[in-house]
């Protein structure tokens, strides 16, 4: 049947019931047709079965019943307000019951009766503030009533009838949407009876079957979306077919001063493949720090040249950009290939020069920050576009800088590890390559937690890591939203240390308000060994590559988030020698304790994002500004992720299959993909 025929597009009016007003009122909450009633989510269940008093959950919603030991008596206080009291035997216990601003329930029962009481109990006062009295022996049709968000445009009671009506009238008329074979394979309730066993439970079972059958569903629709607007941008976008030198491109491998590790084979393997189909790679590059994601990117530029094509490589800070340019470099040069650095300081005669050197395909591979989207930035023909730390660069940024070649294939970087549920949520659409293992050899950096007062000890260790020649990073408290602050106390901690090594060691700053030229000076200088300590705020976060430095103090830890904290860890052991970070923190809440302790516990960034996730939940975890996290019903990204990984493979199958595309069994899959918008053309981004 087609969906504007059907009857549950009829207007809730057509309920016995629902009239003008309330009609208006449902719809203030979205609810406009009897489908839309019918999938109303409950907010929750209330547990309706008779508790005794002694087995009830302390300021718990619970219905108890009994026999009324005292009359009810009604006190009336201030202008409209009463309390009725009386005393209630339940078993052997004897409750005290109130009720407020209900003084007509005094005539409703009297000492003797039978009633059931629902309300809220306090099990060390044995006291029950009622909120719904009922004469006569507990009988209730269901153990579990749904709960609903209605701010207050309807009352519950009415709400409940119509919903209940509309399932009468209309249920026979909701049609299954997930396929047969879904149904099957995982036992999921049928939707009919789901959307039944959603409002009336007649058990915590049934509620909890009807909760995982529409789970799935939103997953697998969610994800469908997903792997069909992944379908349109690999096929439908015409990329290039880059046929590279493999034996080049092994040359290049074997002349590494180190093997690739196997995760990083893997990515090269795949990002390799993806340049050769002619589908347009978008794929997502994420390693932990140091896990060598940079000679990856290295490796597929160089493929793509031998390809006969440029690529570019943007990242988001000055200091990055050189230290890229300087290592792709030295690792190219010996190859013939062309490196070049464009950033915001390359100017004049030199800029004009590197611009038309670009423009011949003189240049094959142009590293630089953001300077590298300006509008009179050509290439000859562009075909692999690298974004590194893909998060700070907005969406419009990377899609101005793909414009810049003819669907060139697409590699984002992060070294954010972003938790598993996640990326499969926010970058659903993309592939992802994950390189998991760190380069062997690597000395794990050692983590301490140590409170202020163990500041002092904390300054001797490192003077001793000094003495031997190593370097020292102290990051400054963060303080939220006050850049002013950031700096005090930049200045405040570069004065202390000044004077506590006075003679002995030098010490650097490094903060946000220098100018770049200055920043990178300081830079320059504690990459170069003439300081022993910088002591900074967190702009030392990104991408400095210092390997002598072996010590990172971070003062009040606690004000950072753990992937932050990870960062700024990844800032040492980077050389050979052992390091050590030392996290002085007095976290006053469990979860900074908590963090803290994760910290000590692994150098895992996976780990850590996934604990990050659990202690800040989702829409936490990117930031309030940009989280991109979509908006499910029922579904919870977090505790029901295995549901999401199974409909991400289910859907994935689905759109790999001709079937899908033709068989009338998924005609309605295929009607919401296309009523989505994800069919057309324009959602390519
Ligand atoms: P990322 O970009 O992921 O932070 P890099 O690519 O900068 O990591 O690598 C960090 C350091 O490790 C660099 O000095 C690099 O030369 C080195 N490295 C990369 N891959 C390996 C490997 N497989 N074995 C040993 N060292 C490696
Ligand atoms: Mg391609």
């Amino acid at each position: 049947m087609n969906k504007a025929e059907s009857p549950l597009q009829l207007p809730v009016s057509v309920l016995n019931g629902a009239g003008k007003e309330t009609e208006m009122s449902l719809a203030s909450i979205g609810v406009l047709t009897v489908g839309d009633l019918m999938e109303f989510v409950p907010a929750r269940y209330d547990d309706t079965r008779l508790k005794s008093p002694s087995d009830a959950a302390h300021d718990e919603k619970v219905t108890i019943e009994g026999t009324i030991q005292t009359e009810p008596s009604v006190m009336y206080y201030g202008k409209k307000k009463s309390r009725l009291t009386f005393k209630m035997l339940s078993g052997s216990h004897v409750i005290n019951v109130t009720f407020f601003n209900q003084p007509y329930l005094k005539k409703k029962a009297g000492i003797g009766d039978t009633v059931t009481v629902t309300g809220k109990w306090d099990r060390h006062r044995l006291a029950l503030s009622g909120q719904v009295l009922e004469v006569g022996q507990y009988k209730r049709e269901t153990d579990f009533e749904a709960v609903y968000l209605l701010r207050n445009a309807i009352p519950l009671k009415l709400f409940r009838k119509l919903v209940l009506q509309a399932i009468e009238l209309y249920g026979l008329y909701i049609e299954e949407t997930l396929p047969a074979d879904l149904l099957q394979k995982y036992r999921l309730m049928e939707r009919k009876e789901a959307i039944r066993a959603l409002h009336f439970p007649e058990s915590q079972e049934e509620m909890k079957q009807a909760r995982r059958r529409f789970v799935y569903e939103e997953f697998f629709y969610f994800q469908l979306k997903m792997q069909a607007l992944r379908k349109v941008i690999r096929e439908q976008s015409g990329g290039i077919v880059q046929k590279y030198d493999l034996a080049k491109l092994k040359k290049l491998i074997d002349s590494l001063p180190f093997e690739l590790t196997n995760a990083q084979k893997k990515a090269v393997n795949e990002i390799c493949a993806d340049m050769k189909s002619p589908y347009r790679m978008n794929r997502l590059l994420q390693g932990d720090v140091g896990s060598g994601k940079t000679a990856v990117a290295t490796l597929a530029l160089y493929a793509s040249v031998t390809a006969g094509y440029q690529g570019a490589l943007m990242v988001p800070t000055e200091i990055l950009a050189e230290q890229h340019a300087k290592s792709l470099h030295d690792m190219l040069e010996s190859f013939g290939i062309h490196t070049a650095l464009l950033t915001g300081t390359v100017k004049g005669k030199k800029r004009r020069a590197l611009l038309e050197a670009l423009a011949s395909g003189e240049i094959d591979i142009l590293i630089g920050t953001h300077a590298l989207i300006q509008d009179d930035v050509l290439f000859h023909n562009l075909g692999l576009v690298i974004t590194d730390e893909q998060h700070r660069f907005g969406v419009n940024q990377r899609r101005v800088l793909r414009a810049k070649g003819k669907n060139p294939d697409v590699l984002f970087m992060t070294a954010t590890p972003i938790p598993r549920t996640l990326a499969i949520t926010v970058f659903g659409e993309m592939d992802v390559s994950i390189i998991n293992e760190m380069p062997a050899g690597r000395k794990a950096i050692e983590t301490y937690w140590a409170k202020e007062e163990m500041l002092g000890r904390v300054l001797d260790f490192t003077e001793k890591e000094l003495s031997k020649g190593r370097q020292a990073y102290v990051i400054c408290p963060l303080i939220e939203e006050s850049e002013k602050l950031d700096f005090q106390n930049a200045l405040d901690v570069h004065a202390q240390l000044s004077s506590y090594y006075d003679g002995k060691f030098t010490v650097g700053l490094m903060h946000g308000r220098l100018s770049g030229d200055e920043k990178e000076a300081v830079m320059k200088s504690f990459s170069a060994n003439e300081l022993n300590i910088l002591v900074s705020t967190t702009v030392v976060e990104v991408g400095v590559n210092v390997p002598n430095a072996t010590v990172m103090i971070i003062y009040d830890a606690e004000r950072f988030g753990l992937s932050q904290l990870h960062q700024l860890r990844g800032r040492v052991g980077r050389g050979s020698e052992q390091s050590y970070c030392m996290l002085i923190a007095d976290p006053k809440s469990e979860t900074g304790k908590e963090r803290m302790t994760a910290m000590t516990e692994t150098n895992d960034g996976f780990v850590l994002s996934e604990k990050d996730l659990e202690l800040r939940g989702p829409g936490d975890f990117f930031g309030r500004k940009q989280s991109g996290l979509p908006e499910f019903k029922m579904a919870d990204m977090v505790h029901d992720y295995r549901a999401l990984e199974t409909a991400r493979e289910d859907a994935k199958t689905f759109i790999g299959s001709p079937s899908f595309w033709t068989g009338d069994e998924y005609h309605l899959l295929r009607a919401m993909l296309t009523e989505s918008g994800v069919l057309s053309d324009e959602k390519l981004d």
